[in-house]
């Protein structure tokens, strides 16, 4: 039997676009190509910023793009264990040890709270936590913590943490100069991405993680999660990003690339035949099934640099 487990690992606050369904379509043809399983977990801990019609939405899109999954919400027997929101007490859990083995801190410094729980895609990544509440003294924190709740902090080692990408090579961060400690509790009780995410892979024993490369200096936070919970992290293959016309990088908001929009102008084959072309498993976009892309799957014909979307490929969908 096979042991590789993929994952999707959507995060329901819009529309998924065109570069959210080529990250999902690498992982699922990655993992299937190599007899592999997929877990779907819906990453919406911070339920505030979530839209629950985001989560109807990705089933419809991902079943007719033809991605399918082993476990997830129908497949278990809680399908709740598969939404982070309802997997509270497991963090609850993990944080209570960390905290018992005096591994986080509280941390009182303002910030907008909501950043420090979202994936840090580059543009919104936080500057170096420069350490400002670690080692306050017991007296300190009961008077802080009279004023405000405090975030919580995973102290991080002075140590270079190394792990080979399978898209990008060898990495090598400075966990505590290019990292620093990082939030795993906001100040309202969520837990945050870096943590959540890498217990959930760890956990539901995710062999592979494939994301875009933005998320590439999240991976040494979320291999210290997993380590300190005496875990061997699965392997990580960072993706180009998918970039618009423009060159710039795609967001839930723009209407113009989400499946939705895609959905109405090209069928499911026509957009797996451009997905397909631009992962460079084929030579022109043309239409086919996700079936007949597994036994052609290989990463090594994927462009290494960020790849802007000609603009014939789409030409049909209504531009903003
Ligand atoms: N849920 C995140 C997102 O949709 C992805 C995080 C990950 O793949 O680690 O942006």
């Amino acid at each position: 039997m096979s042991a590789v487990k993929g994952r999707l690992a959507p995060t329901p606050s819009g529309n998924m676009h065109i570069g959210n369904a080529f990250c999902y379509f690498l992982s699922w043809l990655s993992a299937r190509s190599q007899g592999g399983r997929i877990v779907l977990r819906f990453e919406d801990a911070d339920r505030l910023r979530m839209r629950p019609e985001s989560v109807a939405q990705t089933y419809s899109d991902l079943e007719w793009l033809g991605i399918d999954w082993d476990e997830g919400p129908e497949s278990g027997e809680d399908g709740g264990e598969y939404f982070q929101s309802c997997r509270t007490e497991i963090y609850d859990r993990a944080f209570e040890e960390l905290r018992s083995r005096g591994l986080v801190y509280p941390c009182f410094c303002s910030r907008q709270d909501v950043r420090l729980a979202a994936a840090p895609h580059a543009e919104d990544r936080a500057a170096v936590y420069p350490g400002t509440c670690r080692g306050l003294s017991q007296a300190e924190i009961a008077e802080r913590s009279k004023k405000r709740a405090p975030a919580w902090r995973l102290e991080v080692p002075d140590e270079t943490l190394c792990f080979t990408d399978r898209l990008c090579g060898a990495q090598r961060f400075s966990l505590a100069r290019e990292l620093g400690d990082f939030p795993i509790r906001r100040a309202d009780g969520v837990y945050c991405y870096q943590f959540t995410t890498a217990l959930d892979d760890a956990l539901m024993g995710v062999s592979e993680i494939v994301r875009s490369r933005d998320l590439l200096a999240s991976a040494p936070w979320q291999i210290l999660v997993q380590r300190l919970f005496g875990r061997e992290p699965g392997v990580y293959i960072h993706i180009p990003m998918l970039l618009d016309e423009e060159g710039k990088r795609m967001a839930k908001r723009d209407f113009s690339l989400s499946l939705r929009e895609i959905r109405r102008r090209y069928t499911a084959e026509e957009t797996l035949g451009a997905l397909a072309f631009l992962a460079g498993l084929i030579e022109e976009p043309a239409p086919c099934r996700i079936g007949e892309l597994v036994p052609l799957f290989t990463w090594e014909r994927l462009p290494r640099e960020d790849i802007v979307l000609p603009p014939a490929l789409f030409a049909r969908c209504e531009k903003p």
